[in-house]
């Protein structure tokens, strides 16, 4: 069930290494890498190795790799120097909030003052 990727899915293609991308941070269930088009100095996202199309999906419905991507942010957050200053972490769902890509993923956000509420 872990290893389940879509055709033409492009985080599942970072995922497996077919598509490339700076990785940060990598265990047995969850990726991190730098985001392509970052909004602040530090912009990573975090995505399970396994396709879940978004946080509403059933298969997100699973408590290992919820708490895995979570402990990894935290993790990346130590690494990237903005444990202390602070940093964001954001799931976009659906168009209102401007989600693109259907595999999920937790955007990591620091290294600057970020405004509330976002745009
Ligand atoms: P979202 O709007 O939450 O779906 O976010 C998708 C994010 O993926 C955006 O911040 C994009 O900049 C980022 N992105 C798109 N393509 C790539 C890529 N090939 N490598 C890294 N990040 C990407
Ligand atoms: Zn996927």
């Amino acid at each position: 069930m872990a290893e389940q990727h879509v055709e033409g899915c492009l985080f599942c293609g970072i995922a497996t290494g077919k598509i490339p991308s700076t990785r940060v941070y990598e265990d047995e269930t969850v990726i991190g890498f730098r985001d392509i088009n970052p909004g602040a100095p530090t912009h990573v996202l975090i995505i399970p190795r396994a396709h879940i199309e978004g946080i509403d999906a059933p298969a997100a419905r699973d408590d290992a790799i919820l708490s895995a991507l979570i402990h990894a942010a935290q993790q990346i957050a130590q690494q990237e120097g903005v444990a202390k200053s602070g940093y964001r972490l954001v799931w976009n769902v659906g168009p209102d909030a401007g989600q693109t890509i259907f595999h999920l993923h937790l955007h990591l956000l620091g290294g600057r003052q970020l405004a509330w509420p976002p745009g």
